[in-house]
């Protein structure tokens, strides 16, 4: 089989998350998700993204809610010339199961513990074992600090607890921080032996099975730990102070970019002294090197490349895929929804609940459940609550009329919004029917 066979029967493959071996089919080509295995990356690493992405794909370039990278509109022909184009650049994307680690992993003096150290011998120890995973499995080691990932849902959790003669690493399964079942307490010597327990244990259950899959009490890794301390996690947009470092997050509107708009991005902060590039969760991109005599500019040339660089940026709530700019199967401008949404109902967006503007019911920019989600459908764009993109709407309006659509949705939470209540508050005691009504303008 060739090599571009091979890629279009891949690209069909469902349920297989989309690296440069298996990209996925999507509207506007082929699209393929990466995370470099440095996790520091250089402005010229970052050009060398930005060439191939215009050179390879449509030059759009999305940083997702779990900080990868992807490439868009590549085809079977051009997905081979991307790899030896990262291979030539020494940009060696990271294969198997997808662990995270904070951003600031090993340069934040908050952090409890050092969580890439664990991650490495994690990664090492499921390759030597050889074992069958879930394409989609998700493990997050999570050594605290202030952009901890205590919010993020995964398969397998570490979570690094102080302990009076240091620390330990609790291991749970399947949830964020507080959601995830608590499995075993496990000391530094014992915390690999100890996860590969949990990982065996699903590989054991076959090559699909997820973190929900397993019994945590038939799993015996160890002493099984108390109460877990609550932890708050930052969002990474905005200012971060790391030991007296600041350090700048900065998200592309809606997580979508070009490459040329990246490329100027990086030459204007490189001029105000930025020296390194962190991804980071929720679709942002960390800067270091700036100083407080260069951050004025530095904001000044992402406003101006279309990035946010505030934690209050009212988008950063929304969700948004490439949409009929960008895909073929979109079926209106998700981009231009999305501003309508920040322009006549900031009352959803305080960032107390998700927002998703989808331009199909493949969802492929937030495949959970959203506590509003406009969709496009053959009959128009449709209104789901509290679901995701492929569920039935409630209502639907057309293209030309989904402005004002916003418009009334947003009116109405106005008015019956409390002083100082949240999104979800108000959400929570707005029936969908309600909702619906006032996208439709039935009152
Ligand atoms: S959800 Fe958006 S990006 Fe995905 S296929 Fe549909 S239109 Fe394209």
């Amino acid at each position: 089989m060739t090599a571009t066979l091979a890629l279009e029967r891949t690209a069909l493959r469902r349920g297989a998350c989309p690296s440069i071996a298996t990209p996925m089919q999507t509207g506007d080509g082929l699209l393929v998700r990466l995370r470099p295995v440095a996790t520091a990356l250089t402005a010229q690493d970052l050009h060398a993204l930005t060439d191939l992405a215009r050179e390879h794909g449509n030059g759009l370039i999305e940083i997702t809610a779990r900080g990868n990278v992807q490439l868009r509109g590549l085809s079977a022909d051009t997905v081979p010339r991307l790899a030896a184009g990262l291979a030539a650049a020494g940009i060696v994307p990271q294969t198997g199961v997808a662990i995270e680690v904070p951003p600031l992993a090993g340069i934040d003096p908050s952090e409890i513990a050092d969580a890439t150290l664990v991650a490495e011998a994690l990664r090492r120890a499921i390759v030597d074992a050889g074992l069958r995973l879930a394409p989609k499995l998700a493990i997050v080691v999570d050594g605290g600090g202030q952009l901890n990932l205590a919010d993020m849902v995964a398969d397998i959790r570490l979570d690094a607890v102080v302990q009076p003669e240091g620390f330990a690493w609790r291991l749970s399964v399947g949830g964020d921080r507080t959601t995830a079942t608590a499995v075993a307490l496990l000391s530094r010597e014992a915390v690999i032996d100890g996860t590969m327990t949990v990982v065996k244990a699903l590989a054991a259950i076959g090559p699909a099975a997820r973190g929900r899959d397993l019994d945590p009490e038939a799993l015996d890794a160890g002493q099984v730990p108390l109460a877990l301390p609550a932890a708050s996690s930052r969002h990474p947009l905005g200012l971060h102070d790391i030991g007296g470092e600041t350090v700048l997050g900065l998200a592309p509107a809606y997580g979508q970019m070009h490459a040329d708009h990246l490329a100027a991005l990086l030459d204007g902060l490189s001029a105000c002294g930025a020296v390194e590039f962190r991804l980071a969760p929720h679709r942002t991109l960390l800067v270091r090197g700036l100083s407080e005599a260069t951050l004025a500019a530095a904001r000044a040339h992402a406003d101006r490349e279309g990035f946010w660089s505030s934690a209050d940026a009212p988008g950063r709530a929304i969700s948004i895929c490439a949409g009929a700019a960008g895909c073929a199967s979109g079926t209106f401008d998700t981009h231009a929804a999305a501003d309508a949404m920040v322009a006549h109902a900031g009352a959803l967006l305080d960032g107390s609940v998700d927002v998703h503007i989808s331009g199909c019911a493949k969802g492929c920019a937030h495949p959970a459940v959203a506590a509003v989600t406009l969709c496009g459908t053959v009959t128009g764009i449709g209104l789901v609550a509290h679901g995701r993109a492929g569920d039935m709407p409630a209502a639907t309006v057309s293209p030309d009329t989904l402005e004002s659509a916003i418009q009334r949705i947003g009116t109405l939470l106005r008015a019956r919004r409390a002083e100082n209540e949240t999104a979800k508050s108000l959400l929570d005691r707005t029936a969908p029917a309600t909702l619906a009504s006032a996208y439709q303008g039935l009152t």
